[in-house]
């Protein structure tokens, strides 16, 4: 009999039989507080009734359009929405499938635009398992053992992670930029750097927001140097941090966005957009994919985008994510354990710290398989695996965030005793 390779490591034992907005139901019909939301994807919730009538309607008008060989009007009317909600000027988008396609694609309009070669990313970051993907992605060796050689020119510049250096956030941004700018002196010239790719809240890496002090000073040199900015917004955008995109706050205006997950509710799609001065001198033809900007998943990233809007997720998530990081700091105090919560909107993280300060994977995951068994799916992350986050879907309301509160801290009493 076949069986699932072990490749796919699993988080939960639970077999999903159906989802209804922020809960999955099994195969017993066990309800289950899903605080993963497919990793940042179903932020309307599960099975939305307007994207399923969305993708209902396109699935029985046009499945498959192909965008090299006829366009469609689903993704022509996307990409118009999409360039009201993208920072100013950088609306010349193309679509590709998964989080990771964009990323290449990202890599590729790089090196084309700037005929440089180099790549930075930061310690920590994950962008794709893909080649080119796993070879900006430094969030743990698994996703780089064994498969190597790695696309060259990738080079690896410290996060300013206050927490894990014992540094105020001011002082961990001045010594990660002072660190970038040793490496422009010492591995990457300028004249090589072709960009930077950046996550604005640090993801699989272990939930650590990017300080906007950062930012700014990645914008700055990215203008001195005239490389570009790259913002990864595969798991920060779409409301997911409070604000539309993670890098709003900081005020910067990005050189590339990619986008994918919260896009589509959980159809295949992804997107990466930048200024017609960049993306005019990609190659034409050198981008693109059979099932690029899918028909019904673009009819899916529309639906979402009305729900987004006419239900004011991104006002909830940053409501929910207050009223939720609050509970997670109670359950912190309770637990000196849990040495750091932190994070932006409804991408919440809660970092579990031995008593000597080494990272404590094991509770962690005592605390994350607990959770499931009580009811409450989590996800874990960070290098060491010592981070327990919290990605729910926006359309969560106070009595379910107060329930999840609740359940993590039997969880994590369980975990500790
Ligand atoms: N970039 C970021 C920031 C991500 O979080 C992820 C997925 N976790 C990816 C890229 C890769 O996306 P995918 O798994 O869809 O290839």
């Amino acid at each position: 009999m076949a069986e699932l390779s072990p490749v796919l490591k699993q988080a939960t034992p639970v077999v999903a039989a159906r989802g209804e907005g922020v809960y999955i139901y099994d195969e017993d019909d066990r309800r289950f507080l899903d605080f993963t939301a497919g990793i940042g994807v179903t932020s309307t919730g599960h099975c939305h009734p307007r994207v399923v009538a969305a993708a209902q309607e396109q699935v029985a008008t046009l499945i498959h359009g192909q965008y090299t060989t006829v366009m469609h009007r689903p993704l022509l009317r996307l990409t118009e929405r999409l360039g009201e909600v993208l920072p100013e000027g950088v609306d010349r988008l193309f679509y590709v499938n998964s989080g990771s396609e964009a990323v290449e694609a990202a890599l590729r309009l790089a090196r084309q635009a700037t005929g440089r070669q180099n790549a930075i990313v930061f310690q920590g970051s994950f962008h794709g398992r893909t080649m080119g993907a796993a070879s900006l992605t430094t969030s743990g060796v698994k996703i780089r053992a064994g498969i190597g050689p790695l696309v060259p020119g990738v080079v690896v510049s410290p996060f300013p992670y206050a927490y894990r250096l014992g540094l105020s956030e001011a002082d961990a941004v001045s010594y990660a930029l002072r660190e970038l700018d040793y490496l422009f002196a010492t591995v990457t010239s300028p004249q090589d750097t072709a960009a930077v790719f950046i996550e604005p809240v640090l993801g699989e890496g272990g939930y650590v927001p990017v300080p906007d002090a950062f930012l700014q000073g990645l914008r700055e040199r990215a203008d001195r140097h005239g490389f570009l900015l790259v913002a990864d917004e595969v798991q920060t955008g779409f409301g997911r941090t409070g604000t539309f995109w993670g890098h709003e706050p900081s005020g910067i205006r990005p050189d590339i966005v990619i986008t994918a997950k919260g896009l589509a509710s959980g159809f295949p799609l992804s997107a990466i957009a930048a200024p017609a001065s960049i993306m005019d001198r990609a190659w034409p033809g050198s981008q693109g994919g059979t099932y690029g900007g899918n028909a019904v998943s673009c009819a899916a990233a529309l639906a979402t985008l009305d729900v987004i809007q006419e239900e004011g997720l991104v006002e909830n998530s940053a409501r929910m994510g207050e009223r939720l990081r609050q509970g997670l700091e109670k359950v912190a105090e309770a637990n000196p354990v849990i040495g750091d919560v932190r994070g932006r909107g409804l991408m919440l993280a809660n970092e579990f710290t031995a008593p000597d300060g080494s990272p404590d994977a094991a509770t962690a995951l005592s605390a994350q398989q607990a959770a499931a068994r009580n009811g409450l799916l989590l996800l874990t992350c960070g290098p060491a695996g010592n981070v327990v986050r919290m990605i729910p879907p926006l359309v969560v309301n106070g009595d379910q965030v107060d329930t999840a509160v609740s359940l993590w801290a039997t969880s994590v009493e369980e975990a500790v005793s």
